[in-house]
């Protein structure tokens, strides 16, 4: 099904899908659109936190179970608003583009030798929305990078409060008991998410498939939020 519509994408859309004007490349936007998205520079050497050399004060006090993330792009203009506009739209179409351009960025810095695993969504909401865009990206992700087709192994049993409105200990019981395996998780592995806001999710998994067997646990994500 991707498949199709990758192809009949590549075959007639020729305009840049962010500025609408200029010719777009087969890699989706036009130069100076790529150009211009908000890339991940400088950022916490665990968690990826925007702005920050070294570690983040989170990550000195604590440091999380996961071994680092790897963020694509700083959670800026125009990704928000594309973001919302795959989520709500129904249409998963850019995440082909953006996890190329996200492949390029990490190709180096991703390890080799892991499976990529992406961050579930609850079923009915996988449902309603009609896909699931961590999936997705997982996927373009392991053909770009010639990793394993990605594997899901994580359930999500409950609906969750949005994460970024609650305080720490709300987000840790936000999460108590939600995610549950279906077998034992290989031993090195890659969280795939679209958008990393507080790390709490993607700690939480880490430390359940931990847990279940798995020896180390590094995330990537699309995009990372400044705060
Ligand atoms: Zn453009
Ligand atoms: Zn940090």
């Amino acid at each position: 099904m991707h498949n199709s519509i990758l192809n009949k994408w590549l075959n007639t859309n020729q305009t840049c899908p962010l500025c609408d004007s200029a010719q777009g490349t087969s890699i989706g936007p036009c130069d100076a659109c790529r150009e211009d998205l908000p890339y991940q520079q400088l950022g916490c050497d665990i968690c990826a936190l925007p702005g920050v050399s070294g570690r983040c004060n989170s990550c000195q006090n604590q440091r999380p179970a996961y071994t680092r993330i790897h963020a694509g792009f700083t959670y800026h203009f125009p990704l928000p608003q594309l973001l919302h506009r795959i989520k709500t739209g129904g249409d998963p179409e850019p995440l082909y583009w953006l996890a190329q351009l996200l492949a390029r960025k990490l190709a180096d810095k991703l390890p080799k030798d892991s499976q990529l695993i992406p961050v579930p969504m609850y079923p009915v909401d996988q449902l309603i929305r009609g896909f699931n865009q961590s999936e997705l990206l997982a996927r373009h992700l392991a053909k770009a990078l010639n990793l394993p087709t990605p594997i899901n192994l994580i359930n999500k049993r409950k609906r969750t409060a949005h994460q970024a409105s609650l305080n720490r200990a709300q987000r840790r019981r936000n999460l108590h008991q939600c995610f549950s395996l279906s077998r034992t998780p290989p031993e090195r592995l890659i969280l795939v998410d679209d958008v990393v806001t507080t790390g709490t999710t993607v700690g939480r998994i880490t430390e359940l498939l931990l847990q279940e067997g798995a020896r180390e646990v590094s995330v990537c994500t699309l995009c990372r939020t400044p705060d």
